[in-house]
C-alpha cells in the first residue's frame, strides 16, 4: 500500500546493489550519544537507517556512541531503548556500544603512532585551539609535532596507565595544519579523562574522540551505508583519512542528508536538558517535549512519527517543517484507531425538569466506522453537565448550541430546552433548568422537532472526575530565541481543565480517544484520572 520512498539515499543504495557493491546486503547504523533522551529529529534518523535495512533486506545497527563519560548515562540507554523499540524497529542481536571497541580503537592509535601518523601533544587545550588557525588563516604546527615515534609510544602508554592527569597531554592525528578544511589540522584523537564510564568503569583513563571511533566502529561492523546529518560534511575527510591511515579491511561511505527542523521546538539535547534542569518542563517525558517520551506521552501513536518521517522526505536541503504537518499525521492515525468518548471540559449543570427520577441507559458505538470495537453504555439522567461554552444568554448571530428558550440535541440522547437561568450572588450562571421532549431520543426521534446543534454532556452521577490538560506550542515563535529560552516560552503551554469523562471512558482500560467536538485524547501514563490532549480536532473547537 506503501509507495516506495525514492529519495536519494535509498536511490544509491539500489545503485550499489545493483552493481553487486553490496555483498552482505545493506547494514546500517543508529549511533546516539546516551547523554539526553530521543527526540524527533532522531526519529527521522531512526525511521531511515532501520527503514532502508528494512526495505533493502539488511539489518541496523543499535551503537550507543559512548565515549563521553562524563555525560552519559544508564537512564539515557534504558530510555533510547524504550524508544526505538515503541517507534517499531529492531535491532535484534545487534546492539553495540564504542566502548565495546576500546581495546581495538586503542589499538588503531599505537598503529597511527607506529606510522608516523600520530603524536602526542603536550600543549594544553587553549594552546591548541589557539594554533588551530581560522578559515582564512592556517594553523601552526605544535612544537611537539616532531617527536620521535618511541616517544609518542612511550607517552601513549603512560597516559593509558594513569600516568598523567586530565589535559596534560592529548594524542592528536599528524596530517595537515594548512588544510582548508579545520578538521584536517591535526586533530585531537585520545585525551585524558580520570572519570568512571557506565559500562567500563575506572577501566580507561584515556578515551577516544567521536571523529576517530565512528568511523572505525562503522568500519569494525561492517556498515555498507553510513549515514549522517549534513553537519558532519565538512568531517567527511577525516572520517576517511583515519580508515585510509590504519589497516582496517573496510571502508564504509559517509553520506549525509539535513537534519529535521521542526516549528516552535528545539531539538538539541544540550536546550533539552537544561530545560529539564531548570524544570521548565516537568521532565524528560513532558507531554510538550519533541522527545520521543514525550510525544508518546502525549498520546501520539508511534505509526504517526513513522508516517510524519515519511512524509518530510530525506533530502540535503536543511528546512523548518511545519508543526501542523505532524498534527496532521497524528490525525490521521487516530482518526480510525481512538474510541469515541464524550468529556466535558468545564461543565455546567443542567437540570431536566421533567425527567423521571430512574435514569435509563443509552447506546452508543465506541467507533463510527469501526463496529469491531463495539459498543458502550451511557448513562442518561435528570442531571448532566454541559459544556459551559454550549450555553449563550445571548447568543451571537448563527450560535447552533443551546440559548434561553432554545433547542439543542444532546448526542446520542434527547432533544432539550432551556426554560430557566439560575445564577448565583455575583450574576454567574450556576446551573440550567430545561425540559427534555421524551419523544425525542436518537435513533427513535418522532418528535418532528429541529433543533440546529448537537452538543455533548455527560451523566452527572456516573461520570468521573478528571484533570485534562491541553497542550499548546511550548515556544511562542516558530523559530525561538535559543539565547533566551526563558522568556521564549509559551506562558500558555499546557492549561489545565478539572472536569469529566463518561464512566465507560473511565472504567475502559484504552488509552486514546476522541473525545466528541474537543480533541483526541490519551490518559497519562504517571497520573491517575489524567488526560492530555494528544492533538485538536481538524475543526478545532476552542474552549474559554
Ligand atoms: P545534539 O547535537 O542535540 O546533541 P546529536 O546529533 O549529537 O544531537 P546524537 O545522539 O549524536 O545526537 O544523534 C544520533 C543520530 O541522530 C546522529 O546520527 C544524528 O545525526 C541523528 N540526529 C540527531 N538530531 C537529528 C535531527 N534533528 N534530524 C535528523 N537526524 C538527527
Ligand atoms: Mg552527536
Amino acid at each position: 500500500m506503501s509507495e516506495e520512498a525514492t529519495d536519494f539515499i535509498r536511490q544509491r543504495i539500489r545503485q550499489d546493489l545493483d552493481q553487486g557493491a553490496v555483498e552482505g546486503g545493506v547494514v546500517t547504523r543508529f549511533p546516539p550519544e546516551p547523554n539526553g533522551y530521543l527526540h524527533i529529529g532522531h526519529a527521522k534518523s531512526i525511521c531511515l537507517n532501520f527503514g532502508v535495512a528494512r526495505e533493502f533486506g539488511g539489518y541496523t545497527y543499535l551503537r550507543f556512541d559512548d565515549t563521553n563519560p562524563a555525560k552519559e548515562s544508564d537512564e539515557y540507554v534504558e530510555s533510547i531503548k524504550r524508544d526505538v523499540a515503541w517507534l517499531g524497529y529492531d535491532w535484534g542481536s545487534h546492539l553495540t556500544h564504542a566502548s565495546d571497541y576500546f581495546d581495538q580503537l586503542y589499538n588503531f592509535a599505537v598503529e597511527l603512532i607506529e606510522r608516523g601518523k600520530a603524536f602526542v601533544c603536550s600543549l594544553s587545550g587553549e594552546e591548541i585551539r589557539a594554533s588551530r588557525g581560522t578559515l582564512t588563516e592556517p594553523g601552526t604546527d605544535s612544537p611537539y609535532r616532531s617527536r620521535s615515534i618511541e616517544e609518542n609510544l612511550d607517552l601513549f602508554a603512560r597516559m593509558k596507565a594513569g600516568e598523567f592527569a586530565d589535559g596534560e597531554h592529548v594524542l592528536r592525528a599528524k596530517i595537515d595544519m594548512a588544510s582548508a578544511n579545520v578538521n584536517l589540522r591535526d586533530p585531537v584523537i585520545y585525551r585524558i579523562r580520570h572519570v568512571e564510564h557506565q559500562r567500563t568503569g575506572d577501566r580507561w583513563v584515556v578515551y577516544p574522540m567521536y571523529d576517530f571511533t565512528h568511523c572505525i566502529c562503522d568500519a569494525l561492523e561492517g556498515i555498507t551505508h553510513s549515514l549522517c546529518t549534513l553537519e558532519f560534511q565538512d568531517h567527511r575527510p577525516l572520517y576517511d583519512w583515519v580508515l585510509d591511515n590504519i589497516n582496517i579491511n573496510f571502508h564504509p561511505p559517509q553520506i549525509e542528508f539535513s537534519r529535521l527542523a521542526l516549528e516552535h521546538t528545539v531539538m538539541s539535547k544540550r536546550l533539552l536538558n537544561q530545560m529539564v534542569d531548570d524544570a521548565v518542563v516537568s521532565g524528560w517525558d513532558d507531554p510538550r517535549m519533541p522527545t520521543i517520551a514525550g510525544l508518546r506521552r502525549r498520546g501520539v501513536p508511534a505509526a504517526a512519527i513513522r508516517d510524519f518521517c515519511k512524509r518530510i522526505g530525506i533530502t540535503k536541503q536543511d528546512g523548518l517543517v511545519e508543526m501542523a504537518l505532524l498534527d496532521f499525521c497524528i490525525r490521521q492515525v487516530l482518526e480510525k484507531s481512538a474510541p469515541r468518548g464524550m468529556s466535558v471540559l468545564d461543565p455546567l449543570p443542567v437540570t431536566l425538569t421533567n425527567y423521571p427520577d430512574d435514569g435509563e441507559t443509552l447506546e452508543a458505538a465506541w467507533h463510527p466506522q469501526n463496529a469491531e470495537l463495539g459498543n458502550r453504555a451511557l448513562s442518561f439522567s435528570r442531571q448532566l453537565y454541559i459544556e459551559r461554552e454550549d450555553f449563550s444568554e445571548e447568543p451571537p448571530k448563527g450560535f447552533k448550541r443551546l440559548s434561553p428558550g432554545g433547542l439543542v440535541r444532546l448526542r446520542y440522547g434527547f432533544i432539550i430546552q432551556c426554560d430557566e437561568v439560575i445564577k448565583d450572588a455575583d450574576g454567574a450562571i450556576v446551573e440550567l433548568r430545561c425540559r427534555y421532549f421524551p419523544e425525542s431520543k436518537s435513533g427513535s426521534d418522532t418528535s418532528g422537532l429541529k433543533p440546529k446543534g448537537v452538543i455533548h454532556w455527560v451523566d452527572a452521577a456516573s461520570a468521573q472526575p478528571v484533570t485534562l490538560r491541553l497542550y499548546q506550542q511550548l515556544f511562542t515563535d516558530p523559530v525561538p530565541d535559543l539565547d533566551d529560552l526563558a522568556s521564549a516560552l509559551n506562558p500558555d503551554s499546557v492549561v489545565e481543565f478539572s472536569g469529566f469523562v463518561e464512566a465507560a471512558v473511565a472504567s475502559s482500560e484504552m488509552q486514546h480517544f476522541q473525545f466528541e467536538r474537543l480533541g483526541y485524547y490519551a490518559r497519562d501514563s504517571e497520573l491517575a484520572d489524567t488526560f492530555n490532549r494528544t492533538v485538536t480536532l481538524r475543526d478545532s473547537y476552542k474552549p474559554g
